[in-house]
């Protein structure tokens, strides 16, 4: 049977829609709707289109968002004063720092500006102190992509306690946030990483596998046990037509649109695990679009919690 595909797009659509009423409310209560402010430095060019990608929904959606531009030149003192600002600011409920920021501001300025963020509004959860909630069960604003994999898998009545969970890759992101979302939910979790043995064993244990690794088509068949949850959070571009072909089959649909545009998004997880996993979900429209539909209603959580903490 073929595996039951967990769509996160329409998923996405509808937590935006969750989402306009509280807006509304927010602002017909405080005279302003909550206010998201993005900071971008450089020019990655994925980077200018998640950004773009997150003013768009933010904007549709009645939040208030705003970006603040630096150039590659910038340095981390820049950041960090265009950070204080918004931390200070009363119309910004929520700020971020797009990620990757450039080489040349160093190896600890990804630390350092996730440490500056008010934690109060660290709409990305990457401060020490969300990061200490999240671990201790008491999370107040956590990251937007794990948030969005146990929305999609609560909301499709997917049994997380007592299920054996697997996630493939400890990111910082992406891989331990989920981990402690799913352990919170009684599942017993096992994290994989680059040095683990017997990987594959390991994941065929799993009721839940998780694969956040970031390379194409890792997770085969032989990853997966019959009728098991694939949540494939991958989004890894293929520019290659030999290696489309090699993951995709001849022949595939999507070849011609590799063809069209010169890349192809593909996830982490191979197309022969769907003939083996009870539910999976697709790449591209799983967990992607979810992840920005969780940015606005962590935007609007941290909004309600800011009003209450200053008591207006
Ligand atoms: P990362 O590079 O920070 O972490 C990758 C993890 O994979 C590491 O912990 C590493 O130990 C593990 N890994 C690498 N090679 C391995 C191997 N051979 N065997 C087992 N484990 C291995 O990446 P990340 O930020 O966690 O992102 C992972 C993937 O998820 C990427 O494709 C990224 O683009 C995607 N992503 C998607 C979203 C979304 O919105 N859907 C958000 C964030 C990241």
């Amino acid at each position: 049977m073929p595996a039951r595909i967990l769509d996160g797009a329409a998923l996405a659509r509808q937590l935006r829609s969750e989402v306009v009423p509280r807006i509304a409310a927010f602002a017909s209560a405080r005279g302003r709707p909550p206010g998201l402010g993005i900071v971008l430095v450089g020019d990655d060019a994925g980077s200018e289109i998640y950004v773009r990608n997150k003013l768009r929904s933010a904007g549709e959606t009645g939040l208030r968002a705003d970006l603040e531009r630096l150039p590659a030149s910038a340095s981390l003192d820049d950041v960090l004063r265009v950070v204080a600002r918004l931390n200070a600011s009363d119309v910004h409920d929520a700020v971020l720092v797009q990620s990757p920021l450039p080489d040349a501001l160093g190896p600890r300025a990804e630390q350092a500006v996730c440490d500056a963020v008010a934690p109060w509004k660290d709409v990305d959860g990457f401060h020490p102190a969300n990061v200490g909630r999240l671990v201790q069960g008491r999370p107040t604003l956590v990251p937007c992509t794990p948030l969005g994999i146990i929305e999609l898998l609560e909301r499709s009545q997917v049994a997380i306690s007592g299920a054996n969970a697997v996630v493939i890759g400890r990111s910082d992101i992406v891989g331990k946030p989920v981990a402690l979302l799913l352990l919170h939910r009684h599942a017993t979790v096992t994290i994989c990483h680059s040095r683990t043995r017997g990987l594959a064993g390991i994941a065929a244990s799993a009721d839940i596998l998780v694969a956040a690794v970031g390379r194409p088509g890792f997770v085969t068949r032989e990853f997966v046990k019959p009728g098991a949850v694939v949540v494939d959070v991958g989004i890894n571009r293929v520019t290659s037509a030999e290696m489309a072909r090699a993951l995709l089959g001849d022949g595939h649909p999507r070849l011609a649109e590799l063809e069209r545009r010169g890349s192809l998004v593909v996830g982490d997880v191979a197309p022969d695990a769907a003939e083996v996993a009870g539910a999976i979900t697709p790449v591209p429209g799983g967990v992607g679009p979810l992840t920005i539909a969780m940015l606005l209603h962590t935007t609007v959580r941290a909004a309600e919690q800011g009003a209450r903490t200053t008591g207006d």
